[in-house]
């Protein structure tokens, strides 16, 4: 069955139980737009215990803003219980959550006019904010009075720019005003929130469209724990220029950092809350950079391949490319360079060592410890830079030899 089709059983499940339920946010938007999506949202007046008890595979992900995820055939919807935020609510103020029973209230706290469409079961769209003429129009527009929806959650902002990068759009003119007035109240709102926006703005057919807007509107002063960080200062219009000539997610965000020098490369990092994995992908790109950078020889980048590894080697020529540091014809000549290196390089690894730590106890016969890391760290160093042949016999023997060494001296 068709993604749709499913999407629609439910509608039609809820409804049978005399409940309202309608396609809601960017699901509506995106068919509007003729856009593929991912995820399907649906809103309703059913209450989130209802929800569970309705549907076999359901997952309360959000139970506090009454978020119920469902899994048909494969397929995740998120079903979201008709809501209004609560009275007068701020950035401070944890939000009230208070459940309601119709769609008119619950698409008035979402918050662009775009993403305030509903579609029900006979394709029919609901749109008191027009969000359709500002689709057509290409607008991102608040719904209500900007400043009030910004205050009540600063995101938004962050948000908006997303859209924007993402679609293309124009942030409309009050819209835009009001992110200016505003920004300095994103540091109230947590950096994972943040991330996952710079994440999406990065990702997006035009980052450079949201990298100017975060510049532009000054957001980027604000990032929580991180004001006026290092990021503020760089020079953007130069990340402009080359960021979306790039599809790699990690060569575009080591053009957004390449300004910056380590120390504060590692600061944003931490502060934008990387994970571990981004982190070693990012340092290994600068790594292998300096050295290219550098001009550096043969063997330089020899080493570096083999404390990173292939991939983001191949990024990180890709960012030199870019940013100028070398040209086609050398791009090609390192690509080539890379690729016998890996040749020739069938141990990257200790795991790639035809012997083992189980091998090393044997013939050492000392009690287990750090130096049989040592011993095979040793080997390996032998195999990839002195020529010693990866033949299980000859290293064998060499831990005979090495076992004295690590013996006699310790
Ligand atoms: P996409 O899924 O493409 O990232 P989306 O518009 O569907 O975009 P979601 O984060 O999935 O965004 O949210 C679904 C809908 O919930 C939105 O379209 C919007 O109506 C509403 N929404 C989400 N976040 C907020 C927010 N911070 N303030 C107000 N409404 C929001
Ligand atoms: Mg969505």
């Amino acid at each position: 069955m068709e993604k749709k089709e499913i999407a629609k059983n439910i509608l039609k499940r809820l409804m049978n139980q005399g409940y309202q339920a309608y396609f809601v946010g960017g699901y509506v938007r995106d068919q509007l737009l003729n856009r593929p999506t991912t995820d399907i949202d649906i809103a309703t007046d059913a209450k989130p215990e209802a929800i569970l008890s309705l549907f076999e595979k359901a997952v309360p992900t959000g139970l506090k803003h009454g978020t119920v995820t469902v899994i048909e055939q494969g397929l995740s919807i998120e079903i979201t219980t008709f809501r209004k935020e609560g009275k007068y609510l701020d950035y401070r103020h944890p939000k009230e959550v208070k459940f309601v029973t119709n769609l008119y209230d619950d698409l008035s706290r979402r918050d662009f006019t775009m993403n305030a469409i509903a579609l029900d079961y006979y394709e029919q769209l609901i749109d008191p904010f027009n969000g359709q003429s500002a689709i057509v129009n290409r607008n991102i527009e608040s719904v209500g009075n900007p400043n009030e929806r910004f205050m009540e959650d600063p995101l938004r902002m962050m948000r908006a720019v997303r859209f924007a990068a993402q679609l293309q759009f124009q942030i409309e003119k009050n819209t835009l005003r009001a992110i200016r007035e505003l920004a300095f109240y994103l540091q109230y709102i947590s950096i994972e929130r943040v991330k996952i926006e710079l994440d999406k703005i990065i990702n997006a057919n035009h980052p450079e469209i949201g990298i100017e807007l975060l510049y532009s509107l000054e957001l980027i002063r604000w990032f929580k724990g991180m004001i006026d960080g290092p990021l503020y200062f760089i020079d953007h219009g130069k990340v402009l220029q080359t960021i979306n000539q790039t599809m790699d997610p990690f060569v575009r965000w080591s053009i957004l950092f390449e300004q910056l020098n380590s120390t504060e490369r590692n600061r944003v990092m931490d502060g934008l809350r990387f994970s571990n994995k981004e982190k070693q992908t990012i340092l290994n790109i600068f790594k292998a950079y300096s050295i290219i950078q550098k001009g550096q020889k043969i063997e330089e980048l020899k080493k570096c391949f083999i404390e990173t590894n292939e991939d983001d080697c191949l990024k990180s020529l890709e960012l030199s490319y870019l940013l100028g540091y070398i040209q086609k014809k050398e791009l090609l000549e390192w690509k080539l360079t890379l690729s016998e290196l890996n040749k020739q390089l069938m141990v990257r690894t200790l795991k790639d060592l035809k012997v083992s730590g189980k091998d090393v106890l044997e013939i050492v016969k000392q009690p287990p410890g750090p130096w049989i890391h040592d011993l095979l760290q040793e080997l390996f160093h032998q195999v990839v830079f002195d020529g010693l042949p990866n033949h299980r016999e000859i290293l064998l023997q060499r831990i005979e030899n090495l076992k004295e060494k690590v013996f006699d001296e310790g």
